[in-house]
This record gives C-alpha cells, structure tokens and sequence, in this order.
C-alpha cells in the first residue's frame, strides 16, 4: 500500500518526472494524460449537450471527429516524449560504450608499465617512490574497474550482455571467492564463513559472470560492515534450484531506500559518508547476471542491523 502510494505520489509531481526524464515539463507524460483525461471528459460532456440540442448525424459526426483528433494530437505529444527519452538514453548509452572503449587501451598500458616497474626495477626505488607508485597501481585498477563496470551496463542497456551457458560447481566458486576475500575480511575485523550440504548439484550459468556475482556481494558485505564483523555466506538446494545467500551484520539499507537499491549508480546515505569509494553500478549488474542467467536476486535489510543478500540459480 506504502509502495502504491509513493509511486501515485511520484507520478503526479510532474516537475520532478520532467527533470528526471531530461524534458520540458509541459512534455511530462504524466501531465499529459491528466490533460488528455480533463479534455476527454469535457468534450464527452460537450458531444452529449450537443447531441441533445440538434439532435443531427451531421453534428454528432463532427464533434466525435474533433473529440478524435484533439485525442490524436495529445497522443502524438505523449509518443514524441517517450521517443525523445528512448534517443536520448540511446545516444548516452552509446557514448559511454565508445568513451569506455576507447579508455580500456591506455588504461591496459599504464597498468602494464607499472606491473614492469615494479617487477623490473622495484629494488632501484626508495620506500617514498614504491608508496607512489602502489598508489598509482591501486587508482589504475579501480579505474579499470569502472570501465568495465560501465562497457557492462551499456552492454546490458543495449541488449548486447551475453552470457555463456556452462555446468557451474557453485560451491567452488564459493570457496574460491572466500579465499579471495579472507585476507581483506581479517583487514575489516569480519569474521568470514562458509555453510553448505555435501552433495549441490551443478547449476546452469556463465561462471566468469557468477564470480562477479559473489564478488559484488562478498565486497559489499565486507565493506560495509562496522564493527565486530560477522559475515556468512550459505548455499542451500531446493527443488529445482540452487539458493545462494550472503548474510553480514553491516550498517544495513534504509527502509525508504530499499526499493532502489538494484538501479544503477544507487548508493544508500547511510554509506555516504563513511564508504567514499563506490559507483553504485555492482548490484545491478549483478541482477542482470543472474537474472540472464535463469535467477532471481532479492534482499533483506534492516538498517544498523544489516543485510542479507540472495540469489537462485536454476540446477542444470
Ligand atoms: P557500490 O557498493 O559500489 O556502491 P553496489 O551496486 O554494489 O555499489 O551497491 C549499491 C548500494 O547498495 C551501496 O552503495 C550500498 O548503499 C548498498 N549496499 C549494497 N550491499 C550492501 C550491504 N551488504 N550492506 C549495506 N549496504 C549495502
């Protein structure tokens, strides 16, 4: 009930959709349809009147032809709008393709010169030029990061996210993200386990993408926690599915926020201001994997207390 009222009450401040939708606000498709709905009642009531008054085909004809046409032209204003939102997140998209894309070579350069530097000459360098030039390394690779980040979600937007079918060992992939992410866990002061039966069947999914998956959601847990970390990850089989949960004691997701946290560039205000780093851009990849993948992916948060995250994969 909540939800449906926040969404009416989103719908009718019009000044807000225009500027989220980058249009004029006599353009807002909503103001449309209230415009759209007051004529259509005005001129119904006129027709009526004056097909009482001169009770004539010819009159009645020409004022259903106008009810038409003033219907039409609203119509036409309604489907220009959505068309110029429609090429206006095409062309974005595909700048951020072509941006992404052409980042990605110097991007692969400069990391490869550092990894030589360091590899080469590390002992030629004092302690104060090795800080420098890790710094450098650990801003290279975030950025790296976020380019593919983003070549993934102009892919998504652009129906080209392609993924591959394979017999997936979930539970190693489990345990090989674990093993990833002890040593940074240790770092936070989380404490990081494992729970599952002995015999999960194979699922079906591109396993390149479902380690991004459980990378997302291990990252997150870790990061987001505060204090006295406890972080669980759980692999239960049901029926004809394969349920993957990720549980933490972190700083949770407030209630008002919850409904968004699968957009893109979503980052809650609670982690604002402790958590800098972050673009907001993991969870909804992540939904689209496993969503193309035959899944689903769900959550459950209660802020201060924290969040567990789930997703299901279907069983080959
Ligand atoms: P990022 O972590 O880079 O900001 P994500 O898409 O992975 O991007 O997450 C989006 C937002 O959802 C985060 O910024 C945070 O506000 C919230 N969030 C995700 N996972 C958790 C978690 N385990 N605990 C608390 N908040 C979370």
């Amino acid at each position: 009930m909540q939800k449906i009222w926040e969404r009416v009450k989103h719908d009718f401040n019009i000044k807000q959709q225009a500027d989220e939708l980058g249009l004029k606000v006599w353009q807002a498709p909503s103001l449309l349809f209230i415009l759209m709905g007051l004529i259509i009642v005005v001129m119904m009531a006129v027709d009526f009147y004056v097909s009482r008054r001169y009770a004539s085909p010819e009159v009645l004809v020409i004022s259903e032809a106008l009810v038409v046409s003033v219907i039409l032209t609203i119509g036409t204003f309604i489907i220009q709008s959505i068309e110029d939102v429609a090429h206006a997140n095409k062309t974005r998209s595909e700048f951020v393709s072509i941006a992404s894309h052409q980042l990605k070579t110097p991007l692969a350069e400069a990391n490869w010169q550092i990894e030589l530097l360091l590899s080469m000459y590390q002992h030629g360098l004092s302690d104060r030029q090795l800080e420098i030039v890790s710094t450098v390394s650990s801003s290279l690779r975030k950025m790296t990061k976020l380019v593919s980040d983003l070549l993934d979600v102009a892919r998504i937007e652009q129906g080209r996210f392609v993924l591959l079918r394979e017999s997936v060992d979930i539970t190693k992939l489990v345990d090989q993200v674990v093993l990833d992410y002890n040593k940074l866990a240790m770092a936070r002061g989380a404490q990081l386990s494992v729970t599952h039966g002995a015999a999960v069947p194979l699922v079906s999914g591109d396993s390149r993408r479902l380690k991004m998956v459980l990378d997302n959601l291990l990252s997150n847990a870790i990061k987001y926690i505060e204090r006295n970390g406890k972080i669980l990850l759980e692999i239960e089989t049901e029926e004809r599915q394969v349920v993957v949960r990720v549980a933490d004691n972190g700083s949770g997701i407030p209630a008002e926020q919850q409904d968004k946290v699968f957009q893109k560039f979503f980052r809650s205000t609670n982690v604002i201001r402790s958590q800098t780093e972050g673009t907001g851009l993991g969870l909804y990849i992540a939904k689209n994997i496993v969503e193309q993948s035959g899944g689903k992916m769900w959550f459950q948060s209660q802020e201060g207390k924290g969040s567990t995250f789930f997703f299901s994969l279907p069983i080959e």
